[in-house]
């Protein structure tokens, strides 16, 4: 079966040769053990973090190991008696086929609910980051007006959803007139603004003509500072993430944001989704209800083939994804 190692730490933006797929064999399950196929693979900028031997709230990836993340799973055979053939799981697994797991490091997902791959995307990770970071720090109240970044993605086009209904007016800011388009034609934002094509500062400050109460922070850089400028008294920014500078060889430096927050009494708050684990079944709970009740959409880039993997994720460097990017390796 293949497999996908880091071979060496990327510099910049990351490139095929810092990954090898290697052929391995796939090995015996004892006790307590399933042997799961991979069926999707998420692929997240939050990983290039990990590609970097430096301290973060997650280890480094290991050089030479394989690489992990969230996967969804098919139980092919058990020797658990938590599981049986054919049932499908959640785990953060490696990068690779077939993997022998333990029974208690997945977790049994119901695919009849939802889609398999909407376990990895709006039911999953990142349409939790967008519920919890929006909900518990950015805290948007009817008419308030939300900003986010990275809107298009699958964190932001959750986000935004989830700020109309709470009744705000929503404006996304992302990196093509596409995806200006599906996040107004499609997830009924307010308006979007092409961070590529526009000035963001003075499309901002027309979309947003009260001001901004909530921004939601994916991306950092250039986008965030023409933000600051038009925070309104008492903003809230839950900073998820910062994809801008992830790739970046040398720290990051941009306008200093204290004087926004001094004179707008502003809150700040960075976060981390792993944070929000004692409480992952209430923000489930509720994503899945505004799903059914029609309220929330989600897309997926889905990218065919185990071969592929290592494209899809230097493709979220390049905006290439719509919703959230996954990668389809075997059928259930
Ligand atoms: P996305 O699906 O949004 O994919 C990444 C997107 O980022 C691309 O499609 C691209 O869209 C945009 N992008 C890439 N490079 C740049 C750049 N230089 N400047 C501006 N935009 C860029 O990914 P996710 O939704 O999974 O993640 C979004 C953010 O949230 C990331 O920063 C991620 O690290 C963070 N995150 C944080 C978590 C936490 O727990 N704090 C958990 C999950 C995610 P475009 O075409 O618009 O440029």
């Amino acid at each position: 079966q293949k497999q996908i190692k880091l071979i060496q730490r990327p510099t910049g933006t990351p490139t095929k040769e810092d990954f090898e797929m290697v052929n391995a064999p796939i090995g015996d399950i004892s006790e307590g053990e399933m042997l799961v196929k991979t069926v999707y693979i998420s692929v997240d900028p939050y990983l290039r973090g990990r590609m970097n031997d430096t301290k973060s709230y997650i280890p480094p990836f290991e050089l030479n190991q394989m690489i992990s993340s969230g996967v969804v799973a098919q139980v092919v055979d058990s020797k658990s008696s938590l599981f049986e053939k054919g049932d499908m799981v959640l785990g953060s697994l490696p990068w690779q086929e077939f993997t022998i797991a333990k029974d208690n490091t997945v977790r049994k997902i119901d695919h009849t609910l939802a889609p398999a791959s909407a376990y990895l995307s709006v039911l999953g990770m990142t349409g939790l980051t967008a519920y919890f970071g929006l909900l518990d720090i950015g805290k948007p109240k009817e008419g308030e007006t939300v900003v986010v970044s990275g809107a298009a993605g699958a964190v932001g086009s959750i986000v935004g959803q989830i700020a109309k209904i709470k009744g705000a007016h929503v404006v996304g800011i992302a990196g093509s007139d596409e995806k200006v388009k599906f996040l107004i034609d499609e997830l009924g934002f307010d308006a979007a603004i092409n961070y590529k094509t526009q000035d963001v500062a003075e499309a901002l400050r027309e979309a947003c003509p009260n001001g901004i109460d909530v921004y939601f922070e994916n991306v950092g850089g250039e986008i965030a500072d023409a933000v600051f400028p038009l925070l309104n008294n008492f903003a809230r920014i839950p900073v998820c993430g910062a994809i801008s500078s992830y790739n970046n060889e040398q720290v990051d430096v941009g306008p200093r944001v204290q004087g926004y927050l001094i004179k707008t009494s502003s809150l700040m708050q960075g976060f981390t989704i792993g944070n929000y684990a004692s409480r992952f079944g209430e923000g489930a709970k509720d994503l899945a209800t505004w799903l059914t009740e029609g309220k929330l959409k989600y897309e997926e880039t889905i990218t065919e083939g185990f071969d592929h993997t290592i494209d899809a994720f230097l493709d979220l460097f390049k905006g290439s994804n719509l919703g959230k990017a996954i990668v389809k390796v075997a059928e259930i």
